[in-house]
């Protein structure tokens, strides 16, 4: 399929021919081969995008919220068949892909009813010949680009707001992982958004970026993705003053409280560490636990990893699937060999599994680790892989400290049952997100963003709508 390019409400072919496959990281077989854009693509979307802004910003937000909630409604109707595909291009087991589609159409439907009540102020007046009020405007033209690993979710959580608040928006999603977003946009289509209000771009990132940061018509660049990439998009948009939000990466902790039971604990951990084989932002990867309870948590951890099914995200026994890169096996046995190297034990796992069923696919084994010490590099580099690495405490205090001695600020998870803990942990952990007794804590109705290195701003709840607007103020001499 060469018209793969959405823009200006039709679907195009790039205007210079490129195309590029699509694999599957389960059997290395070709899923589609589509268009690849270019620049020249990226400004006919810019184009677009800009031409239909006055109309789109100009309707009430009842006239938005429309077309916003046909969206929602139109993916769960359709939720099947993305979440099919969404196994193929990314690997993860269908019920996660179910997970994710669901959690998109959650976007927009929370932003098509929040926006209806995202009133602008009456300001109380000092003097007597004044009134003051503030009118909420949309920043314009928004370029969202959203990593592979979750293409649905993260480019929902960015076009969502950014439609409810009146921008329109070019969507340019990994083009490994883009095929589901793809299929999304021909429900865009059919939900009756003007021509130029939702646009999707697929093409080669620093071309298209390029334009986006160039051209004063986009107003704004939302990106999720690495910290690397984000902090050279940062240093491009402030010296050309564009405005940007910034989703990058975690690493984030686990706390295992002295008064969980250990075989409850090791159950929540691999929960949390082998969701999408770990390939998740907000995944657990560094885990703390009582020195007291350590023995019994890793038998119990190694126990739970050992006896997952690895395979096709489409199998119905599967519970994880392959990594998405054969880069990524690569760097997941970088960490457990530095592990060994550095005296620590690997559990279970710790390399690819054998037989045909593996030989095509990117697959590698759940593996727990421990005996983990701050200076491997599993405790330094964001992992991104199946590997939960324990290390053991006395002192909570110390948990408390270790967590927080990383760069970034995504996630923290804390597994307790007492009040106490709970809170001196919420308290005290430098993360945006952080789940108690909760490893999956994202909602669209709730917010999520990092502190630290994790990134700039906030999505979902009210938030997440704040950054697609200017605050006018409006001073009336009466
Ligand atoms: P990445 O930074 O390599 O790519 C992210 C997006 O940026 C992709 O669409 C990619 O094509 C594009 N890109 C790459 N180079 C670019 C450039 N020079 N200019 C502009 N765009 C460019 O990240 P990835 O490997 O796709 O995703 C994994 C990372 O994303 C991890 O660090 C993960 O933690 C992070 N992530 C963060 C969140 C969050 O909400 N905070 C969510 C998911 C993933």
């Amino acid at each position: 399929m060469k018209e793969s390019l959405y823009i200006n409400g039709k679907w195009v072919a790039p205007q210079q021919g490129g195309t590029v496959k699509v694999t599957n990281p389960a059997t290395g077989e070709t899923v589609r081969e589509i268009g690849y854009g270019g620049r020249a693509d990226a400004v006919k979307a810019v184009d677009a995008a800009h031409d239909a802004f006055a109309e789109w910003s100009a309707k009430t937000v009842y006239e938005r919220a429309a077309p916003l909630l046909r969206l929602a409604n139109l993916i769960r109707e359709n939720a099947d068949d993305l979440a099919r595909v969404l196994t193929q291009e990314v690997g993860k087991p269908l019920g996660e892909s179910r997970g994710e589609i669901g959690a998109g159409a959650d976007q927009f439907e929370w932003y098509a009813e929040e926006v209806k009540r995202s009133a602008g102020d009456v300001i109380p007046n000092r003097m007597g010949d004044k009134r003051h009020l503030t009118i909420r405007h949309p920043v314009g033209p928004v370029a969202a680009i959203a990593p592979w690993n979750f293409p649905i979710l993260l480019t929902a959580r960015k076009i969502a707001p950014a439609l409810a608040a009146g921008c329109t928006v070019i969507a340019r999603p990994a083009s490994q992982s883009c095929l589901t977003l793809l299929d999304m946009f021909k429900l865009v289509a059919a939900a009756g958004f003007p021509p130029g209000t939702a646009n999707l771009l697929i093409g080669n990132p620093s071309e298209c970026s390029e334009v986006f940061l160039e051209d004063p018509r986009l107003k704004k660049i939302s990106f999720t993705g690495s910290l690397e990439v984000g902090r050279e998009l940062y240093v491009e948009c402030a010296k050309r003053m564009k405005k940007v939000s910034l989703e990058l990466g975690g690493h984030s902790p686990f706390i295992v409280m002295p008064d969980m039971d250990p075989d409850e604990a090791a159950e929540r951990a691999v929960f949390a560490k082998f969701r999408n084989m770990g390939q998740v932002c907000i995944s657990a990867s560094r885990f703390f636990v009582p020195n007291a309870m350590k023995t019994e948590f890793e038998n119990k951890a190694a126990e739970l990893a050992s006896a997952l099914a690895i395979g096709n995200g489409l199998d119905a026994d599967t519970d994880v699937g392959p990594l998405f890169l054969p880069k990524r096996v690569e760097d997941t046995a970088r960490f457990v060999e530095d592990i060994k190297s550095k005296g620590g034990r690997i559990l279970c796992g710790g390399r690819a599994p054998e037989g045909e069923k593996y030989a095509k696919g990117n697959f590698f084994m759940p593996t727990v680790a421990t005996d983990i010490t701050p200076d491997m590099l599993i405790m330094k580099e964001e992992p991104f892989c199946p590997v939960l690495p324990i290390i053991g405490y006395d002192d909570i205090d110390d948990a408390l400290r270790m967590a927080n001695d990383t760069p970034y600020g995504l996630a923290a998870y804390v597994a307790t049952r007492r009040l106490d803990w709970a809170v001196k942990a919420a308290e005290r952990l430098e993360a945006g997100i952080i789940g108690i007794n909760d490893c999956t804590p994202a909602a669209a109705q709730c917010p999520f963003g990092g502190m630290k290195s994790s990134g700039l701003g906030r999505e979902g709840w009210r938030q997440g709508l704040e950054g697609y607007y200017e605050t006018k103020y409006v001073s009336i001499g009466v």
